[in-house]
């Protein structure tokens, strides 16, 4: 019994130290031997013995050497960035978007095309399509690739496969195996705003925890504790999109009224405007008046949703989503109508504009696996 404890934790601390140099590696771009030794306070064969095998399994590579002094010079090690690849697909109504990253998490592939959603076949055979050909570009092995995370706006069950309130698309029940049948990789499902929440949260060094609001199509929320997402009992954390802003209000497509969604889905600003959320913010900045009346009201219907987060969590704000996209500008507005509402503070610096655009969905849904397999290299 106590030798099997023994080996065990041999086992433990031989992978912790090989986890530990690796990512050393990874966080350094190039690093020597002694360096590795010295600032992981490892033994010098303990540096060797791994150095040699994340070799041979191609995770590093030696890039060169470092000093120009006498004596013999010290070899730099970096890592095999495209050694592991993980693919993020986000899904709307009307277009699909793929990306790739590498085990740096840089995005080394990006494509979005326009493709009505729809459950049949010939969807699903380009999803598998535009797969492969992100695998294609890159030039990578096929068993590089950790494996494929799906966004969509839809809440999806606690292990990533099915999606069990899909009313924006109609498609509640779907499965990642049937979204997935022509991916030859593992797939995963992720919801939209939980994704983008991720990618921000992972993105942004200085913040542990955040509450993001995606103000896209769809209004969602992200609680994000810890750099993870708190999922709740239910999977359904953060789903302020249905929290009611307005009693009796606007009808919301869920079926209730005077939720926060029907008052600032993207739609409401874009409509106006052949769907184009960029032709809208032009118009504001020309000073349209019609433009500038449903931005006044936005901004009013927003600052009521952040100060009702702010009361609630006490965290750092993000404005994210395709609104957040173009908000950097218009931060002091809300900044200043939140803080109007506020009981307690003076100001609402609390609140930022989301670091990541356009792409921050598909890398929320990639970003997981690449976490996954540092942690566990
Ligand atoms: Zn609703």
């Amino acid at each position: 019994m106590r030798r099997e404890k023994g080996s065990s934790l041999h086992l433990d601390l031989k992978k912790e130290n090989r986890n530990k140099i690796f990512n050393k590696i990874r966080e350094a771009v190039e690093i020597s031997a002694p360096a590795l030794s010295y600032e992981l306070q490892l033994s010098r064969p303990t540096v060797k013995q791994n150095l040699d095998e994340l070799l041979e399994e191609g995770y590093i590579y030696e890039n060169g050497t470092f000093g120009h002094t006498g004596g013999r010079r010290a070899k730099a090690y970096s890592v095999a960035a495209k050694s592991k690849v993980a693919v993020g697909i986000d899904l709307t109504r009307h277009h699909i978007t793929v990306i790739m990253i590498d085990l740096c998490a840089e995005l080394i592939y990006e494509k979005r095309i326009r493709a009505d959603f729809s459950q049949e076949d010939s969807y699903y055979k380009k999803l598998g399509e535009l797969t492969e050909e992100a695998v294609a570009s890159v030039q990578i092995k096929e068993e590089a690739v950790l494996g494929v995370g799906i966004t969509v706006p839809g809440l999806i069950t606690e292990d990533h496969q099915t999606v069990f309130f899909g009313k924006i698309l109609g498609f509640t029940g779907l499965t990642a195996a049937e979204i997935g049948k022509y991916i030859p990789y593992p797939c995963r499902m992720y919801n939209d705003a939980d994704a983008a929440g991720y990618a921000e949260i992972s993105k942004s060094e200085d913040l542990t925890d955040a509450f993001y609001i995606s103000l896209s199509n769809n209004v969602g929320g992200s609680v994000l504790i810890d750099h993870k997402v708190y999922k709740g009992e239910g999977a359904r954390s953060g789903e302020i999109g249905h929290m009611t802003i307005q009693p009796g209000g606007r009808a919301c497509y869920c079926g209730q009224k005077g939720c926060f969604e029907a008052y600032c889905n993207a739609g409401i600003l874009a409509g106006g405007c052949d769907g184009d959320l960029r032709i809208f913010f032009e118009r504001l900045e020309q000073g349209d008046a019609r433009c500038s009346q449903l931005w006044e009201e936005y901004l009013h219907h927003l600052a009521i949703a952040v100060n009702n987060v702010r009361m609630l969590f006490d965290c750092k704000i993000i404005i994210g989503g395709y609104v957040g996209e173009h908000f950097e500008k218009y931060l002091p507005s809300l900044k200043r109508m939140a803080a109007e509402r506020n009981t307690f503070e003076e100001d609402a610096d609390y609140l930022r504009v989301c670091a990541v655009k356009k792409e921050a969905l598909a890398l929320g849904g990639a970003l997981p696996y690449v976490h996954g397999f540092l942690k566990n290299i």
